[in-house]
């Protein structure tokens, strides 16, 4: 079947990305209609990304100096995780997202994590051997400038910017290719005898049908759990964070109007510091601070993590107001049913820690697009397409578990909790088993690659920032430390050659 119309349900970034990338793709084969309602708004919150932000945007040749002002965006190189681990030497450790320009120094970092796990007192802490941590422990930009004056990306990155402004800007972008906007509230959702979505009906301008549906609607779901009935698959099991607590502050000083560059002059790092029943992010955008307190309702209720929230932020919060947002991690049993496929919040949701919710959103819709073109709307598109989303959204599972499973706080019984967790994928544990025994974790990765979202600089990042290590038990030659002080020096060195940023 050649597919004439589609119908996206719901305007937040799900709704709007998806807009984009199919009018892209379509534009003048592929009647596209959004309808969304203003009255519900949106979720709201969601301000980093990671790298493959840049393709989304470069897929739609949309620079970044178009959008990224009009988004209050930064740059980001990475995540800093303090707080995470009571071991000594490991309080807190950078994720970057490297480059083929840290080959020399991943190498050298696996080398010494290895040594460590075999008993040598190394500290492989990933900050020492990435040119992004340096960056960002810098304030500095992905950019460096070469001797010719030129300016060259340094390291991967991705962004942080003001999740409503990204839609504003989308919506408008979307128009622009065509796409047709209706501001109306979908009242019900009305099927085909088959089994499959015909219409749905708008409170002010009737029925409006399509031959496909996209489901953005966020949290309610209403196309893909409500009309349809697809089971959803909870993992509070393994990710018990359910809710969060979101902060803006202010900066300390107005500095978007000291910059003439604004987007290349704020810190290049997302914060996720470790908290009692949870951690706290802390995202820069060039005209405020985004904050907020991911947490366990079982063990802290809203109005005691708030006042965490305030007190760690001080009186720079004070002029805002906090939004309190309740979830159930987990996703949907199949994310294509009958002529319909759910993108964003309504295919489910796993915590910000590793900003991984746009991903999944341009992954769905891409992945999408590109089996219709290849198989059309076939029972092997379809089973391709939901066997690949749901291997992304299992994999980052696992990554984000791992954080919990390795974190050694024990101030709460939260942490004890999350630490002691048994119930985790055959992958995680397989991974975990071979990290902590002397087994070839190389080996393991190679083996679960199939299985695996996160590239193995990530998973030694997590292991060894966390000071996933027994104490050590011999001696390493001072030699051996050397290598790790070049490293940091030429990455100190290097990331002095990057465009100047003004630290948080
Ligand atoms: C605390 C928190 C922090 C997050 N941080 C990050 C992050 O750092 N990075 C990241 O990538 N992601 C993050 N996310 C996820 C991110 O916010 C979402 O994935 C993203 O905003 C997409 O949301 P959405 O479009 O699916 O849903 P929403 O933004 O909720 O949009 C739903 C849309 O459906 C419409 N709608 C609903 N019902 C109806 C109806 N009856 N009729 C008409 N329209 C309707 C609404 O009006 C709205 O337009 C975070 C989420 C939370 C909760």
């Amino acid at each position: 079947m050649q597919l004439k119309k589609i119908v996206i349900v719901g305007g937040g970034a799900a709704g709007w990305m998806s807009a984009c990338l199919m009018a892209q793709q379509w534009r003048g084969d592929i009647a596209i209609t959004l309808v969304e309602s203003s009255a519900i708004g949106t979720v709201g919150v969601g301000e980093g990304s990671t790298p493959f932000l840049r393709d989304f945007f470069q897929t739609l040749n949309i620079p970044e100096d178009e959008w990224m002002p009009a988004c209050n965006a930064t740059y980001k190189c990475g995540i800093r995780f303090p707080g995470w681990s009571s071991r000594e030497d490991f309080a807190s450790y950078f994720h970057p997202f490297n480059t083929e320009l840290d080959q020399s120094g991943a190498i050298q970092f696996f080398k010494d994590c290895y040594a460590r796990r075999m008993g040598y007192d190394l500290t492989p802490v990933p900050d020492d051997y990435f040119a992004a941590s340096a960056i960002a422990k810098m304030g500095r930009a992905p950019f460096a400038r070469m001797s010719d004056g030129s300016v060259q990306v340094a390291t991967d990155y991705g962004y942080h910017f003001d999740s409503h402004l990204l839609g504003e800007f989308l919506k408008q972008h979307a128009k622009r290719l065509g796409v047709v906007h209706i501001d109306d509230k979908v009242v019900d959702v009305k099927c085909t005898e088959a089994g499959g979505i015909d219409s749905v009906q708008l409170a002010q301008s009737g029925r409006l049908a399509g031959d496909f549906f996209v489901d953005c609607t966020g949290f309610k779901s209403l196309l893909m759990r409500e009309a349809l009935a697809v089971p959803f698959i909870s993992c509070q099991d393994r990710l018990s964070n359910n809710a969060a607590v979101a902060l803006p502050a202010r900066y300390a000083e107005d500095k978007a109007q000291k910059s003439a560059q604004p987007q290349a002059r704020f810190p290049t790092e997302t914060i996720a510091q470790a908290m009692p029943y949870g951690w706290m992010w802390r995202i820069p955008l060039t005209q405020r601070w985004g904050n907020g307190y991911v947490f366990d309702r079982n063990y802290a209720d809203f109005d005691q993590i708030e006042a965490q929230l305030r007190e760690q932020l001080g009186s720079a919060c004070d002029d805002f107001s906090a939004r309190r947002i309740m979830w159930e991690p987990g996703r949907l049993q199949h994310h294509w049913e009958k002529n319909c496929i759910a993108i964003g919040l309504s295919q489910g949701f796993l915590e910000p820690l590793e900003a991984p919710m746009l991903r999944i959103i341009q992954f769905t819709c891409e992945r999408f697009v590109e089996l219709y073109q290849s198989d059309g709307l076939s029972g092997r598109a379809q089973q391709r397409f939901n066997q690949s989303v749901n291997q992304l959204i299992d994999g980052n599972i696992d990554y984000l578990q791992a954080h919990y499973l390795v974190s050694s706080r024990t101030d709460t019984a939260y942490w004890k909790t999350v630490q002691n967790n048994q119930v985790m994928s055959p992958e995680l544990a397989r991974l975990l088993r071979a990290w902590r025994s002397k087994e070839s974790f190389d080996s393991v990765l190679s083996e679960l690659s199939d299985a695996l979202v996160y590239h193995k600089t990530s998973w030694y990042c997590l292991l060894a920032g966390k000071g996933e290590f027994n104490l050590p038990t011999k001696q390493a030659p001072a030699s051996a430390h050397a290598p790790k002080q070049r490293l940091k020096e030429y990455n100190a060195k290097g990331a002095q050659n990057c465009l100047l940023t003004e630290g948080g």
